[in-house]
């Protein structure tokens, strides 16, 4: 079974043991109080995938956006998607995280944070996040390449080997929820 999640660890594990695509959106959550829908949705559902109830969800989010709104405009707007995204509400239906594939094919307009790094940012903010994150010079190297030959998910397999003390995940990254149970497994 899984661990319960508890949201004062989120922090710590995007450190540890988020990939690179939930690591950017947990920041930018954290630095900006808020994100746009399918940032909301990607996160949303890879937070439901690593065992966040709903309702530490709905705490999750409320505090994190009524930084910058009031717990009613949050309550009518927002907390409604949340409990949607869970099956509670609407259409009940009981949604999945979403797959790299998905992740990677989605389009991302300006000022979006959801997708996947190494496939929609430029190549100076990927190396930039790499040494940020310790990645080593050669490490970078063979990132980079992957990514200009457009081998995103071999890339991502390479970020983990390289965080991880050069652990390498079972297979090929084709999960977010997957590079995170793979990480916990690793290194706790
Ligand atoms: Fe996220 Fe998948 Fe991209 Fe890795 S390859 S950053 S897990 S979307």
């Amino acid at each position: 079974d899984k661990k319960d999640i508890d949201p004062a660890d989120l922090d710590s594990y995007s450190k540890k043991h988020y990939p690179l695509c939930m690591r950017h959106i947990h920041e930018t959550l954290r630095t900006a109080h808020h994100l746009k829908h399918f940032c909301r949705l990607q996160y949303g559902l890879f937070l439901k995938g690593i065992g966040l109830t709903l309702e530490d969800a709905l705490q999750f989010w409320r505090e994190e956006f009524t930084k910058l709104m009031d717990h009613d405009k949050f309550e009518k707007q927002y907390a409604y998607n949340v409990k949607h995204s869970y099956g509670k509400i609407g259409s009940m239906i009981n949604y999945s995280p979403f797959n790299c594939i998905k992740i990677i094919t989605d389009s991302v307009g300006p000022g979006e944070h959801h997708g996947c790094p190494f496939r929609n940012w430029d190549a100076t903010l990927v190396k930039q996040k790499m040494l940020d994150h310790g990645v080593s010079t050669e490490g970078i190297d063979t990132i980079l390449d992957l990514v200009k030959n457009r081998h995103f998910q071999i890339a991502c397999t390479k970020y983990f080997e390289y965080t991880h003390s050069l652990q390498a995940p079972s297979t090929t990254i084709n999960h977010p929820n997957q590079y995170f149970e793979e990480s916990v497994n690793i290194i706790g």
